[in-house]
């Protein structure tokens, strides 16, 4: 995975921003979005541009809230993203609320390479899934950002464990599953719960130490 995609994959749910809206900075460190805010995926921390004194938070939720407050204030106020038709229904497993089915765009307006992908999306929730390719089929259930947080950091664990050579790809994965004890064919780490992926970098960590 790339350093980009380590950086951004799975954080910016930006919807109704648009693509046209975000620069990468510094590498991708650092986004600046609508010209207006800068954000660091990282830490999630955020300071507007151009203004003083500066505005500063923390956290997607409040840097979106004072973006879509600026452009209504500039009389166009932010569109939401428009959920498309699905005859399936897929429910938010947070809170219980149907969930709406969005091409790739809207979750990731940064990421050119999802655009044909679709995703299953719950915004009072910041939760979404994607779909199998060409399908509006969910890959399993939503995951919020305390998941997908979890996420990025079992495969910033595990990911080493094969990249470095300490195992082979397939074995690697075998020998998480086994230690998971969970089948093979589950052992994704997009696919994880909550639990297990909190228990990756420990499982890794008892076997391999720190890998950097
Ligand atoms: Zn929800």
């Amino acid at each position: 995975m790339s350093a980009l995609k380590q950086a951004f994959g799975g954080q910016i749910g930006l919807g109704g921003f648009g693509e046209g809206n975000v620069v990468k900075l510094d590498g991708g460190q650092r986004m600046r979005l609508d010209d207006k805010v800068d954000f660091w995926p990282r830490t999630q921390a955020w300071c507007t541009v151009g203004i003083e004194p500066p505005v500063e938070g923390l956290g997607m939720s409040s840097m979106l809230a004072f973006l879509k407050q600026a452009r209504a204030n500039a009389g166009r106020p932010v569109a939401e993203p428009v959920a498309r038709e699905s005859a399936r229904k897929v429910t938010c497993n947070y809170c219980g609320k149907p969930a709406q089915l969005h091409g790739g765009l809207d979750v990731y307006p940064d990421r050119k390479d999802l655009e044909d992908r679709q995703f299953w999306v719950c915004w009072d929730c910041d939760a979404w899934v994607g779909c199998h390719r060409d399908s509006d089929l969910p890959f399993g259930e939503l995951a919020n950002e305390e998941l997908r947080h979890a996420r990025r950091a079992a495969h910033a664990a595990f990911d080493p464990v094969w990249q470095q050579g300490r195992m082979e790809r397939p074995e690697a994965y075998a020998w998480l599953a086994s230690e998971l004890g969970i089948p093979r064919e589950a052992c994704q780490i997009g696919l994880m719960g909550l639990a297990s992926c909190r228990r990756v970098p420990d499982i890794v960590w008892e076997k391999f130490g720190h890998l950097a």
